[in-house]
């Protein structure tokens, strides 16, 4: 908008014809070296007809030698316009200037000087001048579009050292000499100050170039390379490198410095999260198909008209088809909660209830079809109630009990305890099983996660204790595991006592 109303105000004020362009000059500042070029070529005439003028004036006392001799020297005056418009005007002001002595000094030549060759001499000066006059301009001509364009990389350059200082990735430009020649400042915050540093001390913190990986005779000899920097502190940087020209005419290295940790940690995330799910997706479909064989292998036994069965053998075979529908209820309602908690519609119904009575309705339940274990319980009367949803802490239960039932030897004890502790009410499952290495306890409770090779259980999916997790903390509580290799294992679940309002 600026712009276009200066050039708008300068097309209005600019005049428009010759003469008043002119006259417009001669008014400005710009007419100063006009002046200056006029004075000079009228005192230059003046000096070459003083003999004429001496003796049409009649001033008898300059009647001197000089003025009437060889007039060649007075000519090389007229070298100072010339070359005076050369420098100011360039070329064309040299011609013009040229031209008009010519026309001043061919009077002489033709009428007045008493030599032959008078028009040779004065043909070959003024040809001498003017290509005086024309080199002054061209060298000047050249020297300013020098200066112009030196201006313009100076520019230039300003203006990428801003960019540069403003980026948001770490920017540095190393010498051949690996000295750190400049450094934004997303660079210092990141790395710390290090101008003047040679870059392997600053950036790995070694006493010599780094070697075989060292890029920067590479990118010196005009290569592009990219490449990771993983940092000790567990910082990974994605560099870009490329030549660079200093002021100083030196190739350098240009350096660009971008934090790619975080994206770094989801790839890896990422691929370890599908490697779960393609796992998980063979062990479901694995872990689905065996319950369906052996329930399908029992019904068509039973079906077979040829055999009779005994009573004895008939229960067994019916109590084989509940134990696998159990399995495959137990692994689909897992799924199933999972996919209800990731889509966040598993919300707790929360009521007052008792957690003893929870922990007691779902053994009586539960205890038929686990009776390999001997299960016990722990429960400190009068315990305050907890507000919750009945059927999810019921879940969380059964997925404990499950687990303690899977990971310990049959005939073992599994052990219920509740009691109040500092406003809350802990329960917790012990079992005298495999035991979890210290290592893993801090895993267990991650999605798929399913312990090492010797202690995964058929049917698992690595989801309930996720479940049972999201739940607790869907309630305000906490969930933990501590364990002894070899001697079992203890969960625990702490809940807030429910208000007197609620
Ligand atoms: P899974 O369906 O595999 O049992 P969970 O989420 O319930 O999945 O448990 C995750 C892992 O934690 C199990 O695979 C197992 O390695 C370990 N774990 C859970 N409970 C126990 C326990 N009571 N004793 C030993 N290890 C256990």
């Amino acid at each position: 908008m600026t712009d276009l109303n200066w050039t708008r105000k300068a097309e209005i004020t600019k005049p428009h014809c010759r003469p008043a362009r002119a006259l417009a000059a001669l008014r400005s500042h710009e007419s100063c070296p006009l002046c200056i070029l006029i004075a000079l070529f009228v005192l230059c005439t003046l000096f070459y007809y003083f003999g004429e003028l001496v003796d049409f004036a009649g001033w008898k006392a300059l009647h001197l030698n000089f003025f009437y001799d060889v007039h060649d020297i007075h000519r090389l005056l007229f070298l100072a316009p010339i070359i005076y418009a050369g420098y100011v005007y360039r070329v064309k002001g040299a011609v013009f200037v040229t031209i008009a002595a010519f026309v001043i000094f061919l009077p002489r030549a033709l009428f007045i000087s008493p030599f032959n060759d008078a028009v040779l001499r004065t043909v070959l000066f003024t040809i001498g001048a003017g290509i005086i006059g024309s080199l002054v301009g061209m060298v000047r001509n050249q020297s300013e579009r020098r200066s112009r364009l030196e201006a313009v990389i100076r520019s230039e350059r300003n203006r990428m050292f801003r960019m540069l200082e403003n980026m948001e990735e770490g920017v540095l430009i190393i010498g051949p000499d690996y000295r750190i020649r400049y450094m934004n400042q997303s660079m210092v915050r990141e790395f710390g100050e290090g101008m003047g540093f040679h870059c392997y001390e600053y950036l790995h913190s070694f006493d010599s170039p780094c070697g075989q990986i060292c890029k920067l005779p590479s990118v010196t000899d005009g290569a592009t390379e990219r490449l990771e920097y993983n940092f000790a502190d567990g910082r990974t940087y994605e560099t870009v490198a490329s030549p660079f020209v200093d002021s100083d005419g030196v190739v350098c290295e240009l350096a660009t410095f971008r934090d790619i940790t975080q994206r770094k940690q989801v790839e890896l995330e990422l691929i370890e999260l599908n490697r779960l799910k393609s796992e998980l997706l063979s062990n479901v479909s694995h872990e689905l198909r065996s319950p369906l064989t052996s329930i399908k292998g029992i019904v068509s036994s039973l079906q077979q008209e040829d055999i009779e069965w005994d009573d004895p053998t008939r229960e067994m075979l019916l109590t084989g088809i509940s134990e696998e529908t159990d399995r495959l209820a137990s692994l689909v309602t897992n799924l199933l909660n999972m996919s209800k908690l990731g889509a966040g519609v598993w919300k707790p119904q929360k009521e007052r209830h008792n957690i003893s009575d929870i922990i007691n309705e779902m053994l009586e339940q539960q205890k038929w079809a686990h009776g390999t274990h001997t299960f016990e319980t722990d429960l400190e009367p009068d315990l305050p109630e907890i507000c919750a949803d009945y059927n999810q802490i019921k879940q969380v239960l059964i997925n404990l009990l499950e687990n303690a039932v899977a990971y310990s030897e049959e005939g073992t004890r599994v052990v219920f305890k509740v009691r109040a502790v500092d406003g809350e009410v802990e329960a917790s499952v012990s079992d005298q099983g495999v035991g979890i290495p210290i290592e893993e306890l801090g895993k267990i409770f991650d999605k798929f996660y399913r312990g090492s090779q010797t202690r995964q259980r058929p049917g698992g999916t690595g989801l309930g204790l996720t479940i049972c997790q999201a739940i607790i903390l869907a309630h305000g509580g906490r969930i933990w595991a501590e364990s002894e290799v070899g001697r079992g294992s203890t969960f625990y679940l702490r809940l807030p006592v429910a208000d007197a309002g609620n």
